[in-house]
């Protein structure tokens, strides 16, 4: 089989909000391009709705500390701090950047940036929520990947739409390529560079229930994996409280930021009981249980009783129309319902990873084990939902929007810095055979089972098993059948044998890296004994910090079995000597 063969200083894998902002950053010093499955408009983050947090003050007084500290604290105290405090310290500064290259972000009256409220965000330490949230009506992500994409394409960065990326070059230690195929007509491609940022985005597709695009398939952590390097905190999957019932799409939290609240089966606004301070605004783990627990107690809406109802009509239609457009239309369109005048069934829907690759607080990849956990590893980086560091085991709203463009500024900088510094190092000889084997494996794939067999054993497996509430004894079911699921695609059938635009062929690659990264998820949680953030154990109710706060750390072996260890989280700040973590009540 021919391969063509490129050479670019910094190569990208993806192209939402972390990759592009890596790629723009990138491309202003070194050749570079940008490898996506789909058109880069169309990666997830054109989806995001509610906002990206920033500590600018517009609205009311705020601060990075208090940032800082709600990051830590939503995050139950698993995030990295030195990460939480690069990150939320960068923000303000990072906002107007992005307004100067055009984010056309929404106005005060006076023609600041307007900011709204959003869970777990709050002034003071935890006293009040506050008005952190900067957005562009309910289409955030997408004005973001707008901006970012205009950007980049008057850079003259080289893309490569829709390629497929199946192996990260990992050559002694050091990675230098990524390994390709171009879904327009098969055609293999080594991208040789002297430095990588993966930016793939998350995984939510595991789930029956998500608000995910269809890419989202955790391609980029089963590459990591297959390269030898960690995935960090797999259990924390978050579910987000608001996704309309019968469908999962995501209704904004900007939706109870903008005055909206939750009712169960009674007409009761329950979270005023369960969160008496901040009400609605808690973090999302939090909502989603309460939620989780009405239905689960009989005090669920609709005539089964299997979803909650938010109200939002009372702000007024006008209000509704300027700031929810996007919401207003997803209500009509997939519940029927116009929420200018009624209230929208929801329940909660897997949304976000919380956990990924693992790196410090630069984003450069860190591997190692055995005590020896922070080695980085050379001309590899990783940016935005494929990575871990900050988010610990539960992401605040607004959070990822900013961690791509923070995080991709900083990757796409030092990357450049990289090559600049660094002579390419020359590929093994057998460069791209693990990539091309897995191809041949399902290029000729002519078993038993086709994707729907296994890919709905899985997602009901996972959403019925490792959801909102966990038990051991159901964990240890959804391992059983994933392991099934492992061995019917053995046995696979990809029916179709066209090179052009072959969908069969790669839904059955992304089917085998789903499987494998929900099989570390089910893996991890139930190794996980206490509850932490999205990790609800009912088995184990309590957090535990003495045995539990730390990063799970998972390894793929070469006979295909998971190896866990631990990394203790760097609790440290960067500049912030002493930061008091406070009891989590909300
Ligand atoms: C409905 C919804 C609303 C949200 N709202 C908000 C919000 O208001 N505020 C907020 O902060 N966060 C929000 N989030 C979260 C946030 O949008 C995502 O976490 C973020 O956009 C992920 O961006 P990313 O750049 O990491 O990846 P993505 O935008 O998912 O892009 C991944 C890229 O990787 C590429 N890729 C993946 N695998 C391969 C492969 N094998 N080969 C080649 N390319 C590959 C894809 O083509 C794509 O370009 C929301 C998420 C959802 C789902």
């Amino acid at each position: 089989m021919k391969i063509q063969k490129h050479v670019y200083d910094v190569v990208i894998v993806g192209a939402g909000g972390a990759g592009l902002n890596a790629a723009q950053v990138a491309s202003q010093h070194v050749k570079t391009a940008v490898i996506s499955k789909v058109y880069p408009s169309r990666s997830h983050t054109i989806s995001a709705q509610g906002g990206v947090s920033a500590s600018l003050g517009n609205e009311e007084p705020d601060n990075w500390h208090w940032h800082m500290f709600d990051t830590v604290k939503g995050g139950d105290y698993l995030g990295d701090q030195d990460a939480a405090e690069y990150l939320t310290r960068n923000a303000p500064e990072m906002i107007r950047q992005l307004e100067h290259i055009g984010m056309p972000f929404n106005r005060t009256p006076e023609g600041k940036i307007a900011q709204r409220p959003f869970g777990g965000h709050t002034a003071n330490y935890g006293e009040k929520p506050v008005r952190r949230a900067c957005y562009v009506a309910d289409r955030t992500g997408h004005a973001m990947l707008q901006t970012l994409f205009e950007k980049s394409v008057s850079q003259g960065i080289q893309f490569y739409n829709e390629f497929y990326a199946l192996e990260i070059i990992n050559t002694n230690g050091t990675v230098n390529g990524v390994v390709a195929f171009d879904m327009k007509d098969g055609s293999i491609h080594i991208f040789h560079a002297k430095a990588v940022i993966l930016a793939t985005g998350g995984s939510g597709r595991v789930f029956r229930t998500n608000a995910n695009a269809h890419t989202n398939t955790g391609n980029g952590i089963a590459m990591a994996l297959r390269a030898g390097f960690t995935w960090s905190d797999p259990e924390f999957f978050q579910f987000h409280p608001t996704g309309i019932y019968g469908h999962g799409n995501l209704i904004t939290e900007a939706v109870r930021g903008e005055g909206g609240y939750l009712l169960n089966g009674e007409g009761e606004r329950f979270m005023e009981r369960y969160a008496p301070t901040i009400k609605d605004l808690a973090p999302r783990d939090i909502v989603s249980r309460c939620m989780q627990k009405e239905i689960l107690e009989g005090r669920g809406a609709g005539p089964k009783k299997d979803h909650i109802k938010l109200r939002i009509d009372h702000i007024g239609a006008q209000a509704i129309m300027d700031k929810l457009p996007g919401i207003h239309e997803l209500a009509m369109v997939f519940a029927g319902v116009d929420c200018t005048k009624e209230p929208i069934p929801v329940v909660p829907t897997a949304h976000y990873q919380n956990g990924g690759i693992a790196i410090d607080y630069r984003g450069h990849v860190i591997t190692g084990s055995n005590g020896n956990y922070d080695n980085v590893v050379p001309g590899f980086y990783a940016a935005g939902e494929c990575a871990d560091t900050v988010h610990g085991a539960n992401r605040l709203g607004t959070n990822s929007l900013l961690d791509l463009v923070i995080y991709g500024r900083t990757t796409g900088d030092l990357a450049a810095k990289y090559a600049k510094e660094h002579q390419l190092v020359d590929l093994p000889a057998d460069a791209g055979k693990q990539g091309l084997a897995l191809l041949e494996r399902f290029t000729k794939a002519n078993g038993k089972y086709t994707f729907r067999d296994i890919y709905e054993k899985m997602i009901n497996t996972m959403q019925d098993n490792v959801g909102v509430f966990r038990t051991g004894e159901n964990i240890k079911k959804a391992v059983k059948d994933l392991a099934d699921c492992k061995e019917m695609l053995k046995d696979y059938k990809v029916v179709d044998q066209s090179t052009v635009y072959n969908l069969d062929l790669i839904e059955a690659l992304e089917l085998n890296d789903m499987v494998l990264v929900a099989s570390i998820m089910a893996h991890c949680a139930l190794l996980r004994e206490e509850s932490r953030g999205s990790h609800y154990r009912d088995d184990f109710t309590e957090r535990d910090d003495v045995n539990g706060q730390k990063h799970t750390q998972a390894f793929l072996e070469a006979d295909g079995s998971i190896r866990v260890d631990h990394r203790p989280v760097r609790t440290k700040p960067l500049t912030v000597d002493t930061f008091p973590p406070k009891p989590r009540v909300y």
